[in-house]
């Protein structure tokens, strides 16, 4: 099959898309949003950022650079040295990784919350279900009863026992002011975003600049190899990460080619 050759018709189940497809990731996540926004867990405005996402990682190769790899493991050390680790999880999160997050959460010991920028009564309670439907318990962004500062209403709700409380949160494709405000109030912030320039990973502790379908399951299968790894351990993964020279990195690959980091 030729790398040109046309996305095939629209399928009503993922099981019916050309696993052999040279571009078979893509068509899955485009299929999965597509599903999202009709159950009502994707806001329309998550299929343009999946578009974004998209052509970033079409640049990058579609694969886990070795920049984004240290990132999975510091992000791994970091949650498993967290008193109070949150996951945030929104619309396209949700229809990307359901079981994934679960999982993640499970083996770090963290708690999910939903933490929508667009944010109804309607979609919180469409994705907290499809949630439980893989596994998660105790939901937390159901309530939304604290908000975080210098952010209008809506966009500002959070868990005052989740991320409000939180000490290190995983905010994965999240809108560059929230990540700036989590920032400002002092957490420790590992987002996961596949445009590097974008401020949410600018901000963060803990850049990785990877797609959330292949970066969710790389943080968990570190943090199940880091498990009972001593915390000194653990610090020097997080002291040994270089922010900066993560970010530099993926640039690089996505500008010119570089496969250097
Ligand atoms: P800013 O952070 O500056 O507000 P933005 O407006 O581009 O940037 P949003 O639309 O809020 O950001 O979020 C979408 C971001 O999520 C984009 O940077 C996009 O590259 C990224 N993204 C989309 N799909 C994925 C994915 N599957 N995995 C990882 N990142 C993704």
């Amino acid at each position: 099959m030729s790398e040109y050759e046309p996305a095939p018709p629209e399928v009503d189940d993922e099981g019916e898309l050309p696993a052999d497809h040279p571009r078979y990731t893509d068509l899955l996540t485009r299929h999965r949003i597509e599903e999202g926004v009709r159950e009502g867990i994707t806001h329309l405005q998550g299929m343009h950022a999946e578009g974004r996402g998209s052509a970033f990682d079409y640049l990058l190769g579609e694969e886990t650079i070795p920049s984004a790899d240290r990132a999975e493991r510091a992000a791994a050390a970091q949650l498993l040295l967290a008193d109070r680790p949150v996951l945030s999880v929104n619309g396209n999160v949700a229809a990307l990784v359901p079981g994934e997050i679960v999982e993640l959460a499970a083996v770090v010991d963290a708690d999910l919350e939903v933490n929508l920028f667009n944010r109804t009564p309607e979609r919180v309670g469409a994705i907290a279900d499809h949630l439980r439907a893989h596994g998660a318990e105790g939901i937390r962004g159901i309530e939304a009863d604290a908000r975080l500062p210098a952010l209008d209403h809506e966009r500002a709700k959070v868990d005052a026992d989740g991320i409000y409380a939180a000490d290190v949160v995983l905010v994965p494709l999240e809108d560059g002011d929230r990540a700036k405000a989590l920032d400002a109030m002092g957490k420790v912030e590992i987002v996961i975003d596949l445009n590097p320039l974008s401020r949410s990973p600018r901000v963060a502790d803990v850049p990785i600049v990877d797609n959330v379908v292949r970066a969710v399951p790389a943080v968990t299968a570190y943090a199940e190899g880091l498990a009972d790894a001593p915390e000194s351990e653990l610090s020097a993964i997080v002291e040994g990460f270089d922010r900066e020279a993560a970010l530099a990195a993926a640039e690089r690959r996505i500008r010119r080619g570089a496969t250097d980091g």
